[in-house]
């Protein structure tokens, strides 16, 4: 085998409207039916069928908003049940596990597998396998975008979504830059909203941009995450999998009530990131919101959630230095 062929393969399989193929594998009569789930107390639209997304219906969007869609469409709607969605999740990754590959547990419906164990040649085959054993075993469809690197893998998944077979694979396309300019920059994984915001004023709007720009430019005017996104642009590996084994000392997710009411956005921030550093964590999951109710050791908020992840891990290493 030669060693072109063993380059570094990464995997990210990513289940399709995770929450609406969980009710739909309890409700075949809604399978070709616009389907909509809420998040707690009903709040927001958290999961959308593809007939959902094609009636304008929008991620996050409160309730209330969506509902002349809803009413006029007969959009099925469910409340969230997360103890079913986390049983259906440890099914997937169960299921994922059984390939002999690394696999990083990223979310609840997203898991990053090394596949690199698998010559370049069969890497999109192996993909169509497991995302066939999967819909098979736990009757959820999945996305699955093969590439060199975590954030490749990301851009190769956008497009498996609108792909018939589900799976793509970039390794072995020598020149990237064609797809990489349709991918907007606020898409690419590992840039948020404020960095969205410093790279279109700087001239960069889409990965392809990104990538071409120059290391020391990004560590001058950003810092060494960016730098490492546009590596991995490039096909650099910079991020590794993180394993059950790695992730267990640095990743928990723990939920915890703020009064935020007298808080600036800030000062808000600057709590999360206290408590971040309190629970050695780099995770957290905050819900904002007006009412609060607590079931069940369960946290529920009116309002909306949102995930603060890359932003918080930026804040927790200034505050650590
Ligand atoms: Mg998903």
């Amino acid at each position: 085998m030669s060693s072109i062929q063993r380059t570094k393969k990464i995997g990210l399989v990513d289940c399709n409207s995770f929450y609406v193929s969980c009710e739909r594998l309890f409700n075949p009569k809604i399978r070709r039916k616009p389907v909509v789930v809420l998040s707690n107390n009903d709040g927001c639209i958290i999961s959308r069928s593809n007939e959902a997304k094609a009636l304008g219906i929008k991620m996050g969007e409160p309730y209330f908003k969506a509902k002349d869609i809803i009413v006029k469409n007969k959009v099925e709607v469910f409340s969230s049940n997360y103890s079913l969605y986390g049983d259906l999740s440890r099914r997937v990754m169960r299921t994922l596990k059984r390939f002999n590959t690394e696999i990083e547990v990223y979310s609840i419906d997203e898991a990053f597998i090394d596949l690199s164990n698998f010559p370049d040649s069969e890497v999109e085959k192996v993909g169509r396998e497991i995302r066939e054993t999967v819909l098979q075993w736990t009757g959820i469809p999945t996305s699955i975008g093969i590439a060199k690197t975590k954030t490749l893998s990301k851009v190769a998944n956008h497009i498996a979504k609108k792909k018939q077979s589900g799976v793509t694979s970039l390794i072995g396309i020598e020149n990237l830059d064609p797809i990489l300019e349709k991918v907007e920059i606020n898409d690419v994984w590992g840039v948020g909203r404020q960095l969205t915001k410093f790279y279109q004023k700087n001239g960069i709007y889409n990965a392809k941009q990104l990538k071409n720009k120059s290391n020391t430019w990004i560590k001058k005017c950003s810092n060494v995450l960016s730098s490492r996104t546009a590596m991995e642009l490039r096909g650099v590996p910079c991020i590794d999998l993180e394993t059950t084994q790695t992730k267990l000392v640095r990743f928990k997710e723990i939920m915890v009530i703020i009064q935020i009411q007298k808080l600036s956005t800030f000062q808000l921030q600057q709590t999360i990131v206290l408590r971040l550093l309190k629970l050695q964590s780099q995770y957290l999951r905050v819900y904002l919101g007006t009412a609060v109710v607590i079931k069940k050791q369960e946290l529920c908020l009116q309002g909306y959630e949102m995930m603060m992840v890359g932003k918080i891990y930026s804040h927790q290493k200034k505050m650590k230095k």
